[in-house]
């Protein structure tokens, strides 16, 4: 049986803050749960991370206030994380005396959602995040199934929306996948865990209802059961992995950021050696390294 993780990185809204949105799911065995958990939480105790959500669009931004450090990355994580603190609050009470409501309240957010991270240089940060991504690489059991919309080739007026098309494209693959792997009769099974989204959780829910009952647009389901399974992922590791995995998606997407795709492509479903675990939806011209091993496109160089 697998377990698909799976989490978005942008925003399905048209047009939204990001141009792409993705949705990506991460499938493992169960029996390789354990052993990939403790793995994660080894990685994550060198760091200085045991508690910390993995939360990877945070983890690398930019904190500007280490740069005022004098000497930071000479100093212990505590002495780091004490003059971080105070170097923050100073800036907490500049704007609050400064009046300015909106970017006050969005720095106490910005430092809310960063402050398990302060004691890592950028640098460390980075590294931290491509161990993680390394390890997701490493591990031949795993698949990644994902879906990147650039959404401005998306039709609005389609019956469809941003993220059902993305959800509906994500399940089949992994239904895709179980069938190729599996005999008959069928004994391969599946669940979806989700991140739990008040947003999404209702509509997701109900979608998924209509394909176990009518299938999906390409695929009868036969190896997934239930509806997704929402849980907090704050507190759930594996849905941190699938929010790395889409958040290095959509930087790729939308940037060609390789360093962090070129660690997990591996893990992409092939069949027949061909990738067909990711679909880039955007115009014919693209030749992003996905489009091309979709063949879709001969490469131009
Ligand atoms: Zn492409």
């Amino acid at each position: 049986m697998y377990f698909c993780y799976i989490d978005e990185s942008g925003t399905p809204d048209i047009p939204g803050t990001s141009s792409h949105y993705v949705l990506c799911g991460l499938a493992i065995p169960i029996d390789s749960w354990k052993k990939c958990d403790n793995q994660i939480r080894r990685i994550k105790h060198k760091y200085g991370l045991d508690n910390a959500e993995i939360h990877t669009g945070w983890i690398l931004r930019a904190y500007l206030e280490q740069n005022k450090i004098p000497d930071f990355e000479n100093k212990s994580y505590q002495e780091r994380r004490a003059l971080v603190y105070t170097e923050r609050s100073k800036e907490i009470y500049r704007l609050q005396k400064a009046g300015n409501n909106k970017l006050y309240k969005q720095t106490k957010k910005n430092y809310r959602m960063t402050e398990s991270y302060v004691h890592l240089t950028y640098a460390e940060r980075m590294r931290f995040i491509e161990e993680i991504a390394d390890k997701i690489g490493s591990w031949q059991f795993a698949r990644i199934f994902a879906e990147g919309i650039d959404k401005t080739h998306f039709n609005p007026t389609k019956k469809i929306t941003v993220d059902e098309m993305a959800l509906e494209q994500v399940v089949s693959r992994f239904e895709q996948y179980m069938r190729n792997t599996d005999s008959t009769p069928i004994s391969l099974f599946g669940a979806i865990i989700h991140d739990n989204n008040e947003t999404v959780a209702k509509r997701h829910t109900q979608l998924m209802q209509k394909f176990h009952k009518d299938g999906t647009l390409w695929t009868k389901i036969n190896h997934i059961i239930e509806t997704p399974l929402f849980v907090n992922s704050e507190l759930t590791s594996m849905v941190q992995l699938a929010d790395l995995c889409s958040f290095v998606l959509r930087r790729f997407f939308e940037s060609g950021e390789v360093n962090l795709f070129n660690r997990i492509k591996r893990r992409i479903d092939k069949y027949h050696g061909k990738m067909v675990g990711i679909r880039h939806y955007s115009n014919d011209a693209c030749t992003c390294e996905i489009c091309v091993e979709r063949q879709r496109k001969k490469p131009t160089s």
